[in-house]
C-alpha cells in the first residue's frame, strides 16, 4: 500500500539500459520537491555505482537556478569517478536555459534545435565593426554602411538605430550580429527562461532603469539580459550590487521591460495591468442581491477586478478553452487550457487567492460566504463585441478554493458540417446518415474530443430542413435559433431519462441527448430510435466498437441495438503544427517502414516551439475520425453479442478507416505529427 503511494507520488524515474542510467523527472524543475527528489536520485545512482548518467528532460518544461546547480554538481561528482552526465531531449525553454547559463559548455546536451531563438557565442571576441559584420553577412551594402556612418558623426546615434531606423534592418538582425561581435549569447526573452527568484535579486526600479534582467544565478554567477552589453559601467554597478559576477546576454530592451513586469507579482496591482484590459471589456453583471452591494462597493476600483478581468480577457484572446485557479501552499497558480494542453499564466501570491474567488463568485452570482461546499454558476462577459460565456465551477480544498472557468464561446463553435475536418469519404457517410428518418447515431470519445461540436454541427445542418428538433442538453452549449433546447435539471429530479420521456410525448423528428451515461436513457434512447425518430447522442468510450460493448453492458438488448444503430462514430481533437515555426524533416526509414509508406522519401513536419505557441509546437486543432456506418455483418455480429474484439476484428476486414489511419493521413500532409496522433488515440 505503502509503496503504490510512494510510487504515485515519484516525479523522478529512471531506468537502467545497458551500461547507462536514465532519469527522467516529469514536470518543471522549479519547486524544492522535485529538485529535492533529483537531487536525492542523482546521489542514490552514484551510490549503486552508475556512472553514465543521462538526464531526460522530454517531461520537464522548464528549470530554475537550483536544478541547473544540480546537474553541474552531479558532473563534477561523475568526472571524478571517471563517469559523465550527459542531457537529453530538452525542450526550447529548457535548452536556452542551459545556453545561457554556460552549462552546455560543462555538460553535453542534445535537445531540440533552438538555433532560432539563442546564438550561442562560439566564436571569440571579434573586433571586426558592427557595419563590415553586417556586409560580410549580406545582410546590408557597403553604400548603407557609409550612409549610416556619414549620419552617425552628424547625428551621434547609435550605429544599430540608424540602420533599424532606416528600415534596413530588423532589431533583431542587428542584436545578434552584435552578439557576435562581442562573443555574448542571445536570447529571445519570454516567461520560463528566466528564474523569478533571481530577478527578484534586483530591486525592480534599478532593473527598469537600466534595463536589465536577472535570469539564472549558478554557482555564483548571474546571467543577465541586456540590450547593451559594451555598458560596463551599469554591469558593474550591478555586480556591486548583487556581490556576484555578472555574465551578460544580449536581448532586446522592450523584451526584457516587458518580462520585468511579467516576473514581477506586483505588477498584478499596479496601473499598468488595467490598460491592458481593453475599453469594450465588460462583465455582464448579473442581478446582484443586496448582500453583495457592499462587496461590489468593496471591490470596485480594486486591483483584483482589474486583475481577474485581464485574466479573462487574456485567456478568450489566447483561445483558452478552461481558466485553473487552484492555491497551494505558497501561492495560488492560475492556468490556462489551450487546445488541450495546461499552461500556467501567472502564479499570484497565497494572499490574493480568496479575493480573486470571491470576485468571480460576485461575477457568477454565487454565495461568497460558503467555502465548504462546491458551487456552480455562470459568468458572461462581453469582449471585443462578442458576448461569451464561462461556466464557474469551485471545489474547496486544502488550501483553499479551486476554481474551473470554462469558457464557452459561441463565437467559436462550429457549426458548419463542412468545417468539421472530415475527410470527403467520411463527410458522405455523415450526411447519408443523418439523411436517414430514424435511427441511432452514436458519437463517442473522451472529454474534449468535440463530439459536442460534431453533434451541434449535425443539428445545425438538419436544422435547414423542416424538422422539428429537440434537444436534451447538460448544460445548453451553444444556443441554435429554432431548435427546442432544453437543459438537465438533475437537483429537481429532471435527468436525462426523465425528460427524454417527456420530449418524447411532444413529437420530434430528431432528439439530440447530450449523454447516454446510464441504462434508463440508453434503452429511451434505443426506443425512440427504434419508433421512427432520429436520435443523436455521445457515449464516454475510447473507440466507436467501444460504444457498442458500453450499450449493451449498460443493459440495451443487443437485437435491439443492432436495429436501432446506424451509425457510430469516434473522434479526437489533434493539435496541429504552428505555423509560425514549422519546419520539415524527412522521415527516418524505420519509421517509413513501421507505417508500411511505400515512398523512399517522405517528408514530416513539426514546430519547433516559438512564442506563438507557447513552446509546445502547436497551434489549434483539428478533429480526426472513425465512421462505422451499420449494416449488414455488423448488425449480424451486434445482434450476436460480439466481444469487443470481434467487432475490431470486422472493422480491420471491412477495410474502414480508423482513428489512426486517419490520423496518420494528416501527418503526411504536413498538418500534425505522428507523437500527437499517438498522444491522443492512446489517452
Ligand atoms: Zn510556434
Amino acid at each position: 500500500m505503502n509503496d503504490t503511494a510512494e510510487q504515485l507520488d515519484r516525479k523522478v524515474f529512471t531506468a537502467r539500459v545497458g551500461v547507462e542510467t536514465f532519469v527522467a523527472p516529469v514536470g518543471p524543475l522549479t519547486s524544492d520537491d522535485i529538485n529535492d527528489e533529483l537531487q536525492q536520485t542523482l546521489a542514490e545512482c552514484m551510490e549503486k555505482g552508475e556512472y553514465g548518467i543521462i538526464a531526460d528532460l522530454a517531461d520537464v518544461g522548464q528549470l530554475n537556478s537550483r536544478a541547473i546547480e544540480i546537474f553541474l554538481d552531479a558532473q563534477d561528482q561523475l568526472l571524478h569517478r571517471g563517469g559523465r552526465l550527459k542531457v537529453v531531449s530538452a525542450g526550447p525553454l529548457v535548452m536556452e536555459s542551459l545556453l545561457i547559463t554556460g552549462f552546455v559548455h560543462y555538460v553535453p546536451t542534445q535537445g531540440e534545435d533552438s538555433q532560432d531563438t539563442v546564438r550561442d557565442a562560439k566564436s571569440a571576441y571579434d573586433p571586426m565593426p558592427l557595419g563590415e559584420l553586417l556586409v560580410r553577412k549580406e545582410l546590408i551594402t557597403q553604400e548603407q554602411v557609409n550612409e549610416a556612418l556619414r549620419e552617425q558623426k552628424k547625428s551621434g546615434r547609435r550605429f544599430g538605430e540608424i540602420v533599424t531606423g532606416r528600415g534596413w534592418l530588423e532589431e533583431r538582425q542587428v542584436l545578434q550580429a552584435l552578439a557576435e561581435q562581442l562573443a555574448v549569447p542571445m536570447v529571445r526573452l519570454r516567461a520560463g527562461v528566466y528564474d523569478p527568484d533571481v530577478v527578484a535579486m534586483l530591486d525592480p526600479e534599478t532593473a527598469k532603469r537600466l534595463k536589465v534582467l536577472p535570469l539564472f544565478n549558478v554557482r555564483g554567477v548571474v546571467s543577465l539580459a541586456t540590450a547593451n552589453p559594451q555598458d560596463m559601467p551599469s554591469l558593474s554597478e550591478i555586480e556591486d550590487r548583487l556581490q556576484t559576477t555578472v555574465r551578460p546576454i544580449m536581448a532586446r530592451a522592450e523584451d526584457i521591460l516587458k518580462c520585468l513586469d511579467e516576473a514581477n507579482d506586483d505588477v498584478f496591482m499596479s496601473d499598468e495591468f488595467i490598460t491592458e484590459v481593453d475599453g469594450d471589456f465588460e462583465v455582464v453583471e448579473n442581478v446582484v442581491s443586496d448582500d453583495y452591494a457592499t462587496i461590489d462597493e468593496m471591490a470596485a476600483g480594486s486591483p483584483i477586478i482589474n486583475l481577474v478581468n485581464s485574466l479573462i480577457q487574456r485567456a478568450i484572446t489566447d483561445g483558452a478553452s478552461d481558466i485553473h485557479i487552484e492555491p497551494s501552499r505558497k501561492t495560488s497558480r492560475v492556468r490556462f487550457r489551450i487546445d488541450g494542453v495546461l499552461y500556467e499564466v501567472m502564479t499570484p501570491r497565497i494572499e490574493i487567492h480568496p479575493a480573486i474567488v470571491s470576485r468571480m463568485k460576485v461575477m457568477a452570482n454565487l454565495d461568497i460566504a460558503e467555502r465548504r461546499l462546491p458551487q456552480d454558476g455562470r459568468i458572461q462577459v462581453f469582449s471585443r463585441q462578442r458576448c461569451i460565456d464561462l461556466r464557474f465551477s469551485s471545489l474547496p480544498g486544502l488550501y483553499g478554493e479551486k476554481v474551473v472557468l470554462r469558457v464557452l464561446d459561441k463565437n467559436n463553435a462550429i457549426l458548419d458540417i463542412n468545417k468539421l475536418g472530415m475527410t470527403t469519404a467520411n463527410l458522405d457517410t455523415y450526411i447519408r446518415l443523418l439523411g436517414r428518418s430514424h435511427g441511432l447515431i452514436l458519437v463517442t470519445g473522451p472529454t474534449g474530443s468535440g463530439k459536442t461540436t460534431s453533434l451541434y454541427a449535425a443539428l445545425n445542418y438538419l436544422n435547414t430542413l423542416e424538422k422539428n428538433i429537440v434537444t436534451i442538453e447538460d448544460p445548453v452549449e451553444y444556443q441554435i435559433d429554432i431548435i427546442n433546447q432544453n437543459e438537465v435539471r438533475d437537483k429537481i429530479g429532471l435527468g436525462f431519462a426523465k425528460m427524454l420521456r417527456h420530449i418524447l410525448r411532444q413529437d420530434p423528428d430528431i432528439v439530440m441527448v447530450g449523454e447516454i451515461r446510464d441504462q434508463e436513457t440508453a434503452t429511451i434512447a434505443v426506443q425512440a430510435a427504434l419508433t421512427g425518430h432520429l436520435v443523436l447522442s455521445t457515449l464516454h468510450t475510447n473507440d466507436s466498437t467501444g460504444a457498442i460493448t458500453r450499450m449493451i453492458d449498460m443493459g440495451v438488448e443487443p437485437y435491439l441495438l443492432s436495429s436501432a444503430l446506424i451509425g457510430v462514430m469516434a473522434q479526437r481533437l489533434v493539435r496541429t503544427i504552428c505555423p509560425s515555426c514549422k519546419t520539415t524533416y524527412l522521415a527516418p526509414p524505420e519509421i517509413i517502414e513501421k507505417y508500411g509508406w511505400t515512398d523512399e522519401r517522405v517528408q514530416l513536419s513539426r514546430g519547433r516551439g516559438c512564442q506563438d505557441c507557447y513552446d509546445s509546437g502547436y497551434k489549434g486543432r483539428m478533429a480526426i475520425h472513425e465512421l462505422i456506418e451499420s449494416g449488414g455483418d455488423l448488425q449480424r455480429l451486434i445482434m450476436s453479442n460480439a466481444s469487443r474484439d470481434e467487432l475490431n476484428q470486422h472493422i480491420l476486414e471491412a477495410d474502414i478507416e480508423t482513428l489512426f489511419h486517419d490520423g496518420l493521413g494528416r501527418v503526411r500532409q504536413g498538418q500534425t505529427t505522428i507523437e500527437e496522433i499517438s498522444r491522443v488515440i492512446s489517452s
